[in-house]
């Protein structure tokens, strides 16, 4: 072949793959019969917000466009802002010579979180501790209404890993230690992209209509079981460890059809993921049933640049081994240019067989059918009264609740402190964690990184105390309170929130764990002093040293809730019983991670699953 190929157009009015009730095995042939090499790996290519123009999209017929952390923030960008700008890019794509639709990804991963004035959910770890599958179901299809709204049609989501070590810095975006409490929380790909019926063929892409999304289960595989939690860092297990505690998720999540899977970073036994064929090709493709008929294997991002020492040297071969271990789709997500010479160099000279393109094309126009998109390609505006709607608002404070864990309940545990009463003079609430928006959602929530203050609408535990309190009764914030406030005022009690800054990916990684901005100074200050609720922010375990718990009359690990901090006033004050139970083990100290329930020495300071009720 040569790349200059004419390539018969056929009958361009009636053409089958234009045909919404063709078959869609019969719409891909069709399509694929008319594509240059160059379409074909244009279409293979994902590229960055920031160098997508509607010329390249077209003229290069490229096949998807993200916004990942290489993209400036699009900051206050509501949902109506965003399917304007990808609608733009969409005529790009519809211009092109065949006229293959584009589709956007987002890390959509806790909400539509890049969005503003869209609904935050708890990030995954809270999710965990709700144990409730049918919850983050629902949570899914709120997401992909809250995400279609703003012109996005695919969601790196849901994140699977099964985190084994909490100084991993992505430990919050794993819902669990335990590979089954994983497993049953991959309905969130049946939210986000609806459920099959029943005759659908097992494993085949499915995403039910416009109001869902393509989702992707990530990272695959062993993402969270890496050696001391390091991100990136290496996975070293037997084959069995591998399969039995990280690759089972994504048997259920393939067997509700989801669309993709995006391969991670880590490496396995010293070998990068993203050139296993091994575990891409021959387990993931053919023994999990991601097989011939079903969908895209995608990199993460940048990962190809990653893959040598020095950073970005060797692409070619880089490209060479990836592509050839069964990547379909590689977010490249900058140099797209260099990506296309160097794969078409490949095609050309053999390194890459046809047959493997032709198949990574097929895979990628297969989802694009099975997800309406020639149907659909722009954005549903009707969608936009939705985003941050009561009802969501009301789902994502229902999954604040259930997510919250009591760990301690009274210093006499015969005498409990909690619930508290609504109906007292006046109440401390104490620290920057309580009265911060950004701090409360963490990583992932406005900008890649997440941020501090009113990044986007949404209560704090401040308003929502403020809104729960009795009107006789007085509430004093103080970020750091002095010695001078607490003896001065006559505090009933007080609330105080300590925790994490947010935080993202590697920028996460922590080997000590304690707890942040002398939290534990700030705990015992006022513990010391008032009798204290302290409500722990953060997402993973934190060291909670005998001295400090002593002091508290009462703890709640909440987690990474999202905008909608009534969920913890809802539980505090009684109004319901306390629901979340460990998704991860709590450690006495760092030495003994990484903890495993499994083993005898097991010696945690609260185990997996623990939890108390107010009303025990
Ligand atoms: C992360 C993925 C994410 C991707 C796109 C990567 O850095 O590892 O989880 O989906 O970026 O933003």
């Amino acid at each position: 072949f040569s790349f200059s190929d004419p390539v018969p157009m056929g009958d361009t009015v009636n053409t089958v793959y234009k045909t919404a009730n063709q078959p869609i095995e019969d719409r891909v042939n069709d399509l694929l019969s008319r594509m240059t090499v160059k379409e074909k790996l244009g279409q293979m290519t994902q590229i960055e917000r920031a160098v997508a123009t509607p010329d390249v999209i077209r003229d290069l017929c490229i096949g998807s466009v993200l916004s990942g952390g290489g993209s400036k923030p699009f900051e206050k960008a509501t949902a109506a802002d965003w399917a304007d700008m990808i609608d733009g890019l969409q005529k790009g794509a519809m211009e092109s010579r065949l006229g293959i639709p584009i589709f956007y990804g987002s890390d959509a991963v806790h909400g539509n979180n890049n969005v503003y004035g869209t609904t935050i959910f708890p990030h995954n770890v809270g999710l965990g501790a709700t144990r409730d599958p049918d919850l983050v179901e629902r949570i899914g299809a709120a997401t992909a209404l809250e995400t279609r709204a703003s012109g996005v049609q695919y969601a790196f989501a849901p994140c699977v890993a099964v985190c084994r070590d909490p100084r991993w810095g992505r430990c919050y975006e794993s819902y669990s230690e335990d590979t089954q409490l994983v497993r049953k929380m991959t309905s969130l790909v049946t939210g986000l992209q609806g459920r099959p019926p029943i005759h659908h063929q097992n494993g085949y892409p499915y995403v039910s209509g416009r109001n869902n999304v393509m989702a992707c289960a990530k990272h695959y595989v062993g993402d969270g079981g890496t050696d001391k939690g390091k991100n990136e860092g290496n996975t070293i297990t037997s084959f069995d460890d591998l399969e039995n505690i990280h690759m089972l998720p994504y048997l259920d999540c393939i067997s509700k059809g989801v669309c993709t899977v995006m391969v991670s970073y880590s490496s396995w036994n010293g070998t990068k993921m993203h050139s296993h064929r091994y575990l891409l090709t021959d387990i993931l493709k053919e023994k999990l049933g991601f097989k011939a008929s079903i969908g895209i294997v995608i990199t993460d991002w940048e990962a190809l640049d990653r893959f040598h020492d020095p950073y970005g040297s060797n692409y070619r071969s880089a490209v060479s081994s990836a592509i050839n271990a069964g990547i379909d789709m590689v977010m490249v997500p900058f140099r797209y240019q260099l990506f296309l010479e160097d794969l078409a160099y490949l095609v050309e000279s053999g390194e890459v067989p046809m047959a493997r393109i032709d198949d990574a094309v097929e895979r990628i126009l297969r989802v694009k059918f099975a997800a309406g998109l020639f149907e659909h390609p722009m954005a549903d505006r009707s969608l936009l009264d939705i985003v941050g709607s009561k009802p969501h608002r009301d789902l994502a404070r229902e999954a604040v609740r259930k997510s919250l864990v009591l760990l301690k309940n009274g210093k006499d545990p015969r005498k409990p402190f909690l619930p508290l009463n609504r109906n007292v003079k006046k109440v401390l609430v104490a620290g920057k964690h309580a009265d911060d928006l950004g701090y409360q959602c963490g990583g992932w929530t406005a900008t890649w990184e997440g941020t501090s203050g009113r990044i986007t609408t949404g209560t704090t535990i401040l308003d929502a105390v403020k809104q729960a309190i009795g009107n006789n009764t007085e509430v004093v914030y103080e970020e750091n309170p002095t010695i001078k406030t607490l003896s001065e005022h006559d505090f009933s009690y007080a609330i105080v929130a300590v925790g994490e800054a947010p935080y993202v990916e590697s920028g996460g990684d922590n080997s000590e764990l304690t707890i942040p901005f002398k939290g534990d100074q700030l705990l015992k200050l006022v513990a010391q002093k008032i009798p204290t609720l302290a409500i722990l922010i953060s997402g993973r375990p934190l060291v909670l040293e005998p001295s400090v718990l002593e002091t508290l009359d009462a703890l709640v690990a909440a987690w990474l809730p999202g905008s909608e901090g009534d969920g913890i006033t809802d539980v505090i004050f009684g109004d319901y019983e306390f629901h979340g139970r460990l998704p991860v083990s709590w450690f006495k100290s760092v030495d003994q991670l990484p903890m495993d329930s499994h083993q005898n020495s097991y010696d945690p300071l609260f185990p997996l699953g623990y939890g108390l009720k107010c009303k025990a």
